[in-house]
């Protein structure tokens, strides 16, 4: 029996539409790959722009139709000169991950080139670890608080609850069960210091008595940093309260090729986002230099993420594709130092795609 999956595409802001334009048209390229599976693509207007529009940056339409698909592809949103009137960001993806209770943001970090990262020794292949990032407590908890400048102090709280801390672990053994590396999940903490993290320590350890096929250890928040950096080959899975994530992120990303090489899905436990790490990055857009690598790999996750025989299949195609393109050092947009435009990122991966395939 056939299948149809149902894709909301949401381009965004800023070097969103760019980057979303070439992952949707790989998509498009693949879908005949594929037996008894299609992919009903449906764009919608959702950001800065939705809301020049309309005065909505999320549209109730969108929304539910966020809400009715089956995944949600996303290129970026926001931009920094285009607030509310209260002064607030305008960031629908924000609200989104909290509308549809999308609690563990994953990133994969894969290195593909050695020209790649600025780290010594290292080839294709030897980074290659997930960060999962609790995305909706710990220190961000208070985001929406506002800061009294007359008062002698400001304070924000890191809240780990029982129930968010035990899913977000859950997830990262999951997803470590789902690997073909070392299956070993590292909990990132600070439970030296912070009582919060004692908590979250030990909800990690009765959740890693579930996964015994897996190992289980405890890093602490800026050894981490360094060993990310000394020796990443030794991580497979990490898993970490919202803000170590949020900078765990970025200095990740910076070890295979920055912001562009970075794919992300914000997972929960009925729908999921893929967008890449990055913003809108205002100061390119339009440019055709945009980096699609890490919005292409986005795409090849939500593949593998819709669990179905044949998307998983065709999210492996996609990465391998992506994979023979970025094994020539050249084949690199602007930011990489390379002379690729956006378009030419695709071009290349669909004719990859095509030599794989035919
Ligand atoms: P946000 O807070 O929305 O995540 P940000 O302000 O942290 O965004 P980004 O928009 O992600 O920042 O990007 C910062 C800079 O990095 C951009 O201005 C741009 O120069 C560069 N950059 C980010 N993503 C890309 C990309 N895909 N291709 C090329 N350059 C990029």
């Amino acid at each position: 029996m056939s299948k149809s999956f149902e894709v909301a595409v949401l381009g965004g802001d800023g070097i969103g539409p760019e980057v979303t334009r070439q992952a949707v048209r790989l998509l498009k390229e693949i879908e005949p790959y594929l037996e008894g599976v299609t992919l009903n693509l449906q764009e919608h207007s959702v950001g800065v722009g939705e809301y020049r529009n309309s005065g909505n940056a999320l549209p109730d339409a969108a929304f539910e139709a966020c809400k009715q698909s089956d995944a949600i592809l996303l290129g970026a949103m926001g931009l920094p000169n285009l607030r509310y009137p209260d002064g607030t960001e305008i960031a629908p993806q924000l609200d989104l991950r909290e509308r549809l209770e999308l609690y563990g943001g994953v990133r994969p970090i894969r290195l593909y080139h050695a020209d790649d990262t600025p780290l010594k020794n290292h080839g294709e292949g030897d980074i290659d670890f997930v960060l999962v990032r609790e995305s909706t407590e710990g220190l961000f908890f208070g985001r929406k608080s506002v800061a009294d400048l007359d008062a002698d102090a400001c304070e924000n709280v890191m809240r780990i609850s029982r129930a968010g801390a035990r899913r977000v672990c859950k997830l990262a053994f999951e997803v470590a069960r789902k690997r073909d590396k070392g299956k070993k999940v590292s909990l990132i903490d600070k439970a030296n210091v912070l009582s919060s993290m004692v908590f979250f320590r030990h909800i990690f350890d009765e959740v890693a008595e579930d996964y015994p096929d897996i190992i289980a250890e405890h890093v602490y928040v800026d050894a981490a940093a360094l060993f990310m950096v000394r020796r990443p080959q030794d991580f497979d899975v990490m898993v970490t309260e919202n803000m170590f994530g949020d900078i765990l992120s970025d200095l990740a990303a910076g070890l295979v090729g920055g912001m562009g090489m970075a794919p992300s899905a914000d997972i929960g436990d009925s729908h999921a986002v893929f967008q890449p790490s990055h913003g809108s990055a205002p100061d390119i857009a339009g440019k055709n230099v945009a980096n699609p690598f890490a919005m292409i790999l986005s795409a090849a996750m939500m593949l593998e993420w819709l669990d179905h025989e044949e998307t998983r299949r065709a999210g492996a195609m996609l990465r391998a594709a992506v994979a023979d393109v970025l094994a020539d050092p050249s084949a690199r947009t602007p930011d990489m130092g390379g002379k690729l435009s956006t378009q030419d990122v695709g071009d290349a991966v669909s004719r990859a795609l095509r030599e794989n395939n035919s």
